[in-house]
């Protein structure tokens, strides 16, 4: 069996302005990992690394400008028409602010039922029927639908923008930082949620986070990101018990202490690369890394397998 999701060498620039000069930024910087069935695959990186980027190629929301990317075996940069609008359905997107897929002057029902309207699925009664299940499904009650989005509270928001995207049955929900605006207390709900979720209806998520420790019990494997690179790759375990990258180390480090399965970490970050300057080659952490050597100013460390599943992008490890 393939995985659900390939993402095959996945490359995209934005121009950015310099003074009165412009440049290339490369958000996403040749990009490879794939996702199976029943899988969540984080991406973890600090803002600007490139990680919403790549979920919203994977989502055709940008267009990329090399790599391909494969759902279920399909091209999908390829796909037009028709079985453009099929495929729109395999695979939905759960956003920081659910605010930003509910219209404030709608009641929710109604925003919860609009794709199934788009893509002229069933009738109006059998449309309410699934709208109120969906409701019930995710934590809310079937009377809710009449309600509008600022009678709610976040988590519950959150709620409703799992409903909708839940409501057209997809196979991938790509999450981006899904839990990163709502309290420490109510993130583990809606984490034990997309986890319920995903073991009745076997959703595959691409989960996207700037911190580890929210990723750590619902990821099954996590990519680490650096201005545009998958500098780490590993199962959540391996990566929890062995981290190998200097960045990650660093992105370990800040977990706070109690955490259970941290092990010691390197030397912190130099402070210094904002991450912004434009980039002449070399390792993307080089402008931070305490481990560098002029070689890592160089050259561009290739990603090696450490082990079956875990690789790594640094000169530290030949
Ligand atoms: Fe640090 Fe060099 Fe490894 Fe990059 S390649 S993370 S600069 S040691
Ligand atoms: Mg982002």
């Amino acid at each position: 069996a393939h995985p659900l999701l390939v993402v095959d060498h996945l490359t995209k620039q934005f121009p950015v302005r310099q003074g009165f000069r412009s440049r290339w930024l490369t958000a996403v910087d040749d990009v490879s990992f794939h996702i199976n069935t029943r899988e969540t695959y984080a991406l973890v990186g600090e803002s600007g690394s490139g990680k919403s980027t790549t979920g919203r190629a994977v989502l055709r929301l940008v267009d990329a400008d090399a790599g391909h990317v494969r759902f279920d075996g399909k091209e999908i940069f390829s796909l037009r028409n028709r079985a453009l609008r099929e495929w729109r359905r395999e695979i939905q997107m759960i956003f920081q602010d659910p605010l930003s897929s509910l219209d404030p002057k709608r009641s929710i029902g109604y925003s919860i039922e609009e794709p199934l309207i788009i893509h002229g699925m069933g009738s109006r009664p059998q449309r309410r029927e699934r709208v109120r299940q969906s409701l019930v499904r995710v934590g809310l009650t079937a009377a809710d639908e009449r309600r509008y989005p600022h009678e709610f509270s976040g988590g519950q928001r959150q709620r409703i923008g799992i409903a909708k995207a839940l409501i057209l049955n997809p196979r991938l929900i790509v999450c981006d930082e899904p839990v990163s605006a709502l309290d420490v207390s109510i993130r583990s709900q809606i984490l034990n949620l997309l986890l319920a979720l995903q073991r009745e209806q076997a959703l595959s998520y691409l989960f996207i986070a700037h911190d580890l420790s929210v990723v750590h019990h619902i990821a099954d494997r996590i990519g680490v990101m650096y201005r545009g690179r998958i500098v780490e790759e590993a199962p959540t375990q391996t990566l929890f018990s062995d981290p190998r990258h200097p960045y990650t180390r660093f992105l370990m480090a800040s977990i706070p202490p109690a955490h259970p399965r941290l092990k010691k970490t390197g030397p912190l970050p130099v402070a210094g690369d904002t991450g912004d300057e434009p980039r002449q080659g070399g390792c993307v952490f080089s402008g931070r890394c305490a481990y560098a050597t002029p070689r890592c100013h160089e050259q561009t460390p290739p990603e090696r397998y450490i082990s079956r599943q875990h690789r790594v992008a640094c000169h530290l490890y030949p």
